[in-house]
């Protein structure tokens, strides 16, 4: 299923282009190769992230790293389960920067994120969810074009111009990153939003 999607909706970008092929920005010259979404066609909801970490670069899919292990947790809290959610992220590369052996996260540019934003209009444009989950700021940024802070966001209700509800959270490695009661306060908050996308498809919250 998650393979008929991705090939939907690379060959609906135009013949022979896609993410794998993209060369809008220089992410792709230093990445192993390009994350796409993946997830059933016609998902009611839609989780996007920021970038693919160091293991998804490796294995080619969306959060399969330390931070998808904590979404999947968070997911299983919502009684939601990730297959039938369609999960992206606001940049296909992995931006990353060298710190000894290890490759280490960089957060993508503006301009990376805009240069990006073709492939993620477009699985949206293809799934059309009911509601979109932006996990962090720069998926935040990449739905809106606005720079909003998700504390303030989450207060808001903001809508896709395609007319899906865009709620927003916490990116799940920002939990990997707190400290003391700061972690515990933030898987609950990421739990709650998601319980609340899943109550917005099931038209029990609007
Ligand atoms: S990060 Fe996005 S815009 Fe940049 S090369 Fe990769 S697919 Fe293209």
């Amino acid at each position: 299923m998650a393979k008929a999607v991705k090939r939907d909706l690379i060959d609906a970008a135009s013949p022979g282009e896609g993410p794998k092929n993209c060369r809008r920005c220089d992410l792709w010259k230093r990445a192993t190769q390009a994350v796409p979404g993946e997830g059933p066609r016609h998902s009611t909801i839609m989780l996007v992230g920021e970038q693919p970490g160091d293991e998804e670069d490796r294995r080619g899919h969306p959060f399969v790293g330390p931070a998808g292990r904590v979404l999947d947790e968070c997911l299983a809290s919502a009684r939601l389960e990730r297959g039938q959610l369609f999960v992206t992220n606001a940049v296909k590369h992995f931006k990353w920067e060298p710190r000894g052996k290890r490759r280490l996260h960089k957060k993508p540019t503006v301009g990376e994120i805009h240069a990006c934003n073709l492939w993620l209009e477009q699985e949206i444009a293809a799934v059309k969810p009911m509601v979109i989950v932006a996990l962090g700021a720069t998926a935040l940024r990449a739905l809106t074009g606005a720079n909003l802070s998700i504390d303030g966001a989450r207060q808001r209700e903001l809508w896709h111009p395609g007319g899906a509800r865009i709620l927003s959270t916490y990116h799940p490695s920002a939990v990997l990153r707190a400290e003391g009661d700061r972690i515990l306060e933030l898987r609950e908050h990421l739990e709650h939003d998601l319980r609340n996308a899943a109550k917005i498809a099931a038209g029990a919250l609007v």
